[in-house]
């Protein structure tokens, strides 16, 4: 068995019960009425955390191209991903949600922060995200993307749909206890696009759901230099600096990519607490640049940012881009940059997500991994970089229910694929629709 942070390398066995880890010890004896399963030559560790992505992005997979090569980043946007959220009805959001969630839990991933999009379909959108992600058996944290891109009626529904979902989380932590709030799946934040999407009325309305709902914020975050040249040209200001005057930085909140950010401003984002989530597979096929990681120190996690939800390949990416750019990029700091993923995911749901040790939320993943040279805390980076992968991953286990078991879920998959590729085909034909 190993975890991430502390670091563990160990065998041992688990008692699991009610979603909890309720006993770790080598040669725990079974107890009348325990389902025994035998782990011998594997690897358990706790489940992966993706701190970044937008799972209505996954049947965007193969799409046609848009009708001319984006120029820049702001075109990738206008002529890719804003055309293809606008293209969303409920069937294209279940079906993108329901394959992606798939896809992260069979990649050892149990918990997603997603940022989602739908402006033709924004009431009772975070819904169908969440049934999606209760069918697979995930841990989720939802928002809605505020933005000002659709004028103030899209921008105010997307403002209702945010305090709808806050609302409705809050309901269901309450009716979960006395029993453990962690065995309630789904959470939420406050979504906004990025700043140059958003006046100040409507980050001060996102500020204010912030405080009514105890929420953090989910937003982009100089992710191409077009978001720092719009807030000094609108507001004389940084895109940090605009956030903080707008009460917007809390210890909840999670800033994408942070790629543009001089050393300033990622101080005044640290000293507030909050999370940057790097996404170095996204960054280089947006060709944005490369984030300053080392700098965001211990607040930093990696997300997908929608390009799938593994963590393992992100993880490797995030090293490799490293070292390519002849930045210190030591094995060590990707393994605790993934193991505060989890860390994030813990101050979420309120219930630890790193240690499997009695008390903890019994979310782990069993790899088929044989580790052919010594496997010890020391080099626990190394294998985890150089050695492990998704494919390895046999089972998975979320609040203690077994959401992948012999690499298969309880869904009929085939079937799954079929109806996603119908509803593939009718998104992408709506996509590349004349004035869509
Ligand atoms: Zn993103």
């Amino acid at each position: 068995m190993i975890t991430l942070d502390p670091a563990v390398v160990e065998r041992a066995d688990l008692r699991i019960q009610d979603g909890q880890v309720v006993a770790r010890a080598n040669g725990l004896e079974p107890q009348a009425g325990d389902e025994v399963v035998d782990v011998r030559g594997k690897v358990l560790m706790p489940g992966l955390v993706c701190g970044h992505t937008h799972l209505y992005s996954t049947l965007a997979r193969g799409m046609p191209g848009p009708e001319r090569p984006p120029a820049n980043f702001k075109e990738i946007l206008e002529l890719v991903w804003w055309r293809l959220d606008r293209a969303l009805d409920r069937e294209a959001i279940y079906y993108s949600a329901l394959v992606g969630a798939l896809e992260a839990a069979k990649a050892g991933t149990t918990c997603l922060f997603d940022h989602h999009s739908s402006p033709s379909f924004i009431k009772g959108s975070l819904e169908v995200v969440g049934e999606a992600l209760e069918t697979i058996g995930l841990r989720g944290v939802l928002c809605y993307e505020i933005t000002d891109r659709g004028g103030p009626a899209l921008r105010d529904e997307g403002l209702e749909e945010t305090g709808l979902w806050l609302k409705s989380i809050k309901r269901r932590i309450d009716d979960a206890r006395p029993m453990s709030v962690g065995s309630q799946l789904l959470r939420g934040m406050v979504g906004a696009h990025a700043s140059f999407t958003l006046s100040d009325e409507s980050l001060h309305s996102c500020s204010a759901l912030m405080r009514q709902y105890d929420a953090g914020l989910h937003i982009h975050v100089a992710e191409d230099l077009c978001d720092v040249d719009d807030a000094h040209s609108k507001y004389g200001l940084g895109t940090i600096q605009r956030l903080s005057n707008h009460d917007l930085l809390n210890h909840r909140t999670i800033l994408a990519h942070g790629t543009h950010l001089d050393d300033r401003e990622i101080r005044m984002a640290v000293d507030a607490r909050a999370w940057f989530a790097h996404n170095p597979g996204s960054n280089m096929n947006n060709q944005v640049g490369y984030a300053p990681v080392a700098r965001f120190g211990d607040r930093s996690v990696l997300g997908t940012d929608g390009m799938g939800a593994d963590m393992f390949e992100q993880t490797r990416l995030a090293f490799l881009k490293g070292r390519d750019a002849h930045r210190s990029s030591a094995t060590g700091d990707w393994l605790r940059t993934l193991a505060r993923g989890q860390q994030l995911a813990a101050e979420s749901f309120g219930v630890d997500l790193q240690a499997l040790a009695p008390g903890s939320a019994a979310d782990l993943i069993i790899l088929n991994y044989h580790a052919p040279t010594p496997l010890t805390v020391e080099n626990l980076a190394g294998h985890l970089i150089f050695g492990m992968s998704s494919s390895l991953v046999d089972s998975v286990i979320v609040n203690g229910k077994f959401i992948i078991k012999d690499r298969q879920s309880a869904l009929d998959e085939e079937e799954l694929s079929s109806k996603a590729r119908e509803a593939a085909g009718r998104l992408w034909r709506r996509f590349t629709e004349p004035g869509s």
